[in-house]
């Protein structure tokens, strides 16, 4: 048992495992995951449903007019699996789409947006505790997290990981479609001028193209052991 608990970032590309490590690691330590894409999701889900994003077109100032009306919340399943809530309609379904990942990969360029969702992340690490993944919870987020880590994957590997879920759940995509969406997130969280995906200096770096779940889990566990029992001799 921990004394003392800390707040762990996972960062990296879109599809990279990101949110199975960090589930996994709440569910090893007791700790509460935070998705912090399913945030930008639904903020593209409410944009989306009021024909603020087409296309070609984003309409930012009634976004920014009305990003205050914008609640997310967290609940788990019967199942033991979190779900996300928007103004209190479970959207869990609705935000896994294409169609949603594509917006949320451009409302999150809005500075606005940006500062809504972090100051509302940062409100749910205040007391420690927490797992967030994303793409700057290192950098921005949590910038004082003590445990930092940051996953990578070739872009064919995080496609194909990515079609296979969407299949699981009984969708139909093109592999070529999944492909050139991963490769435009990319293009996109890497180069947007707020917050661009970068890894944090002091975070750690696993490319998980070849290794599998269980055996990416046991170093993370190996890493939070490291630094929780480093923190407890200081
Ligand atoms: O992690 P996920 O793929 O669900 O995130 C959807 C999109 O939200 C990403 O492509 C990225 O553009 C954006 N995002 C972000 N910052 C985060 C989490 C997600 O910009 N912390």
């Amino acid at each position: 048992m921990q004394s003392k608990n800390i707040n762990i970032a996972v960062d990296g590309f879109s599809s990279c495992g990101k949110s199975t490590i960090a589930k996994g690691l709440a569910r090893q330590l007791g700790y509460t995951y935070i998705d912090s894409g399913a945030m930008y999701r639904s903020v593209a889900l409410f944009a989306i449903r009021n024909g603020w994003i087409t296309d070609s077109e984003m309409d930012e100032e009634h976004l920014r007019q009305h990003i205050g009306d914008i609640r997310i919340t967290f609940k788990t399943n019967s199942h033991g699996e979190q779900e996300t809530y928007l103004n209190g309609e479970n959207v869990e379904r609705e935000i896994r789409t294409l169609d949603a990942a594509n917006g949320a990969s451009r409302v999150s360029t809005l500075g606005f947006v940006r500062k809504a969702l972090v100051a509302q992340q940062q409100v749910l690490g205040k007391e420690k505790g927490v797992v967030m993944d994303g793409r700057d919870i290192g950098t921005v987020v949590f910038p004082d997290a003590e445990l930092k880590l940051f996953l990578t994957a070739s872009p064919e590997v995080r496609a194909q990981r990515r079609f296979d879920e969407m299949k699981a759940r009984g969708e139909n995509p093109s592999f070529d479609d999944v492909l050139t969406n991963v490769k435009e997130r990319d293009q996109r969280d890497t180069t947007r001028v707020e917050s661009p995906l970068r890894k944090a200096d002091d975070a750690l770096e696993l490319d998980n193209s070849h290794i599998g779940i269980e055996e990416q889990l046991q170093w993370a566990l190996g890493m939070f052991n490291k630094i929780t029992t480093e923190n407890e001799q200081d």
